[in-house]
């Protein structure tokens, strides 16, 4: 059969796109990279904010209409806009969150299945470059403004053994960075018998031989043990690049989201990052007009975000989410006043990305190119990451897709550094 798969939403929804890529491969089955190509296509939904829940719903509504097409669903959209869907014309499974392991199984031992189309190569969806592996799922905290707990219920964590196979297949399959990734990754090992916790994990993964990166995909910023650092320490191919989700710098806001932590809490954790590790970066979430937020609480964010000088982060402004308890807080945030914050908080963010950014001209950095591209004038174009996370674009006369380079960071357009190889290809 010919896939198309497809996700929306956060990097746990794309590292499970990507084992079911490798599960259809196993079983013979060719990816296909566009739509129109595709007798199955498999969407992985999200639930986030309502925008992403509409471009789930979308997306599903416009290939309903495609004759043929079987469409395959699962993730985070609520039961009641999954209900509608099914009632709409045309062939839509649905596999919900908790089977969603199993889904390609699912897929396979369902009536419907075309002829096998014979084993090829997997094109697309996983890139030689980054590999993103899921080790723990769902969550036991109660964020008041969180859908994704809800869809994605209790922490579950992927056994050791599992990771680290899928970690040393990818490794095997050319990739060169593994971007370890969960709902709250900081739980991982709490829920077996024998207690364990993120620093075994990684301890176990590094003992994977390679001259590849580490990367966590973000962390919540609370519960990390007091030694968790010195694994940076002590080993380089851990990237120090750290995504700590604040949501707000108000610590009356942060009570009514129910959050696990203040600002003086995360204050003193982004403290001891940069003095354990000085060259690492810091990035964040901020939710702007959740219920109650005064213009006093919205203030104190946007001091601590100043405060907390993070090289980037993203902005949310709050949407209800049917079914979580901040539905029922009252205050609500006029429309136009949360996008007038979320622009305040953009610019803040900016502001500080462009400091770092600043400071970083002229140095010398290690960056794992990505796919290139040919620009009008015909040059190849390659775009690649630091262990910081930054993005470096460059020129070259060669392909260089999946080889690390010190690379001297020339410039800074807003988003991305531009960048001159300096020296030859690092081994593998
Ligand atoms: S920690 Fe909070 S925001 Fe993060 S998944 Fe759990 S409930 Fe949701």
């Amino acid at each position: 059969m010919n896939i198309f798969l497809d996700s929306i939403g956060c990097r746990l929804n794309q590292s499970e796109i990507e084992k079911y890529a490798s599960q259809f491969h196993e079983q013979g089955h060719q990816l296909v990279p566009r739509l129109e190509d595709a007798d199955i296509v498999v969407l992985n939904t999200c639930s986030v904010t309502s925008a992403a829940s509409a471009d789930s719903r979308q997306r599903i509504h416009k290939w309903l209409r495609k004759p043929g097409l079987r469409i395959v669903a699962t993730g985070c959209l609520p039961p009641e806009e999954v209900s509608i869907l099914q009632g709409l014309p045309g062939k839509l499974t649905w596999v919900p969150n908790i089977e969603k392991d199993k889904l390609v199984r699912i897929v396979l031992e369902r009536p419907q299945n075309l002829p096998l189309a014979g084993r090829s190569t997997v094109p697309g969806i996983r890139s030689r470059t980054r590999a993103f592996i899921k080790a723990q799922d769902g969550c036991n905290n109660h964020c008041t403004f969180c859908v994704t707990r809800l869809a994605r219920g209790s922490s579950r964590s992927l056994p050791a053994d599992t990771i680290l196979a899928d970690v040393s297949s990818a490794l095997g399959s050319g990739v060169r960075e593994i971007v370890l990734t969960g709902v709250h990754l900081g739980a991982w090992g709490a829920d077996f018998p024998q207690t364990q916790d993120l620093r075994d994990l990684i301890r176990q993964l590094l003992s994977i031989s390679g001259d590849y990166r580490l990367r966590l995909s973000s962390i919540e910023p609370w519960g990390i043990p007091d030694d968790f650092l010195t694994l940076w320490i002590k080993d380089e191919r851990l990237c120090q690049h750290f995504h700590l989700p604040m949501q707000s710098g108000s610590a009356a806001t942060l009570k009514r989201m129910a959050r696990n932590n203040d600002p003086q809490a995360f204050r003193q954790l982004v403290e001891k990052i940069h003095t354990t590790l000085p060259n690492a970066s810091i990035t964040t979430d901020v939710i702007v007009g959740f219920p109650g937020e005064t213009e006093s609480e919205f203030a104190e964010t946007c001091a601590f975000i100043s405060e907390m000088r993070f090289n980037g982060g993203h902005v949310f402004h709050y949407s209800e989410r049917p079914g979580t308890a901040a539905v029922r807080l009252p205050d609500k945030v006029d429309e136009q006043e949360k996008k007038i914050r979320s622009q305040i908080i953009r610019d803040l963010l900016m502001h500080s990305a462009e400091n770092h950014a600043e400071k970083k001209i002229g140095s010398i950095q290690q960056v794992l190119w990505e796919a290139g591209r040919l620009n009008p004038e015909g040059a190849r174009i390659h775009g690649g990451h630091t262990k910081e996370n930054d993005r470096v674009i460059t020129q070259s006369s060669k392909d260089i897709r999946n080889q690390v380079h010190w690379v001297k960071l020339n410039k800074w357009d807003g988003t991305s550094f531009w960048g001159e190889v300096t020296a030859q290809e690092m081994p593998e």
